[in-house]
């Protein structure tokens, strides 16, 4: 079929066939099938979804478009965690080396920011110096001297999902079920790894806005990866404000390593627990969960997965001691409340919005990531304020992105006469 006929057959809610799938995918990779066609493609899967057999597809053409790690004579778990998208979540950089100091692999290929939903890779771009985008040889080798490695997806793995994504972000056929589960799946299969955690985002900051669509994803996702020969577990935890009290570039690096030094705040935390347990549980390096919490907490303790972490920044040249160069944002400006009463988030992908106007994500394709960029939540879903007290710190380099990002997070949150119950697993 030639690339239109495909793209009408999408339209019309029909099935595709593989070679079919496979020829549109590669003609964009060739440059045969234009842009257009592909955004036209993205528009009429977001639509009308595919089919169980389509996805598996996709995913399949994702993965067979590069090359893949092979880990299957490693003598440790080799795992990794994926989020489906979120405002502060900064998990993967407090979880990648509490893992590694757990003895379990992590050989994470991250991302950039997407729509409104920030980047890990963006996060540790800001730490001076650092390499994300080596070789995969040398990739693999980060893996077997020091346990883990963060990278950014490059031509070599899934070149497909990394032509396709750039192209999602553009279009705004990001929240698609199929797209989302082929995407993050393909980058995970192509690791080569025994088992996941995906954290499932529910809530207005993130692509999934109601449980019934993220356990679909979640469901999707579970029987994709089982598939694969995989073991999956899945956390759904709930996206209706910022993870942590920063969000951001550098900030949130700070953040992380404060929750490596055992100062994390309560949500952050949590979910890096759960998570941590399950990987410790699949990888058989615990009886229980209570067994694997206590293990996790006695590594955070005892400073031993700070040292991992420090141990991967260096392994990918990264300096530490410079963080601060992008801790100093020249403007900052503080949101104060109008009224008393208790605090709670209204509008969190708004929020997530706001971030990337402040310069901690793409506006356009050409855009630069400003890392000293972010916001400091002084007050979370519940908490008390006063008249005039503040809410929000906000902070760039750019004074009039600053002051347009400001006006945007007034909408964000409202103050009411009693407090707001936040439950993080949902
Ligand atoms: N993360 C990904 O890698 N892909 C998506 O589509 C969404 C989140």
């Amino acid at each position: 079929m030639i690339p239109a006929e495909i793209i009408s057959k999408k339209r019309e809610g029909q099935q595709l066939d593989k070679i079919d799938l496979e020829n549109f995918i590669h003609g964009y990779l060739s440059g045969d099938v234009t842009r257009a066609q592909m955004s036209a493609f993205l528009m009429a899967v977001y639509f009308n979804g595919m089919k169980l057999e389509e996805t598996l597809s996709l995913l399949e053409i994702m993965v067979n478009s590069g090359s893949k790690l092979n880990f299957k004579h490693s003598k440790n778990y080799v795992a990794d965690k994926h989020s489906t998208g979120g405002i502060g979540d900064k998990i993967s950089l407090i979880l990648a080396p509490l893992m590694v100091a757990s003895g379990i692999k992590i050989p994470m290929i991250a991302g950039r920011s997407l729509g409104f939903t920030g980047g890990t890779i963006d996060k540790l771009e800001a730490i001076p110096s650092i390499n994300t985008s080596p070789s995969l040889k040398t990739f693999e080798g980060w893996i077997n001297k020091v346990g883990a490695g963060i990278i950014s997806q490059s031509k070599e793995i899934c070149p497909a999902d990394h032509k396709i994504y750039a192209l999602r972000n553009e279009t705004g056929t990001i929240p698609s079920i199929p797209l989302i589960c082929s995407s993050i799946l393909s980058k995970k299969i192509a690791e080569g790894i025994h088992g996941i955690v995906l954290d499932v985002k529910i809530g207005t900051g993130t692509f999934m806005k109601t449980r019934k669509e993220a356990y679909e994803l979640g469901q999707l996702m579970k029987q994709v990866g089982l598939t694969y020969g995989i073991k999956v577990d899945i956390v759904y935890t709930n996206m209706n404000q910022p993870l942590g009290r920063f969000a951001g570039i550098a900030c949130e690096v700070e953040e992380s390593i404060e929750c490596l030094k055992g100062n994390g705040p309560d949500d952050l935390m949590k979910i890096t627990y759960e998570i941590g347990s399950k990987l410790l549980l699949q990888a058989n390096l615990a009886t229980d969960k209570n067994d694997a919490m206590y293990k996790l907490k006695k590594l955070i303790e005892s400073k031993t997965a700070l040292k991992s972490f420090e141990l991967i920044i260096k392994n990918q040249n990264g300096s530490l001691d410079d963080l601060h160069i992008n801790l100093n944002p020249k403007y900052e400006k503080f949101l104060n409340a109008e009224k008393s009463g208790f605090f709670h988030f209204v509008d969190t992908e708004k929020l997530g919005w706001a971030l990337v106007e402040l310069g901690c994500g793409y506006r356009t394709p050409s855009d630069s990531i400003d890392s000293s960029s972010g916001i400091e939540f002084i007050k979370k879903t519940g908490e008390e304020v006063n008249t005039n007290e503040p809410v929000m710190r906000v902070f760039n380099s750019d004074p009039k992105r600053l002051a347009s990002a400001f006006n945007m997070l007034k909408k964000t949150f409202q103050i009411d006469k009693s407090p707001k119950k936040f439950k993080l697993f949902l």
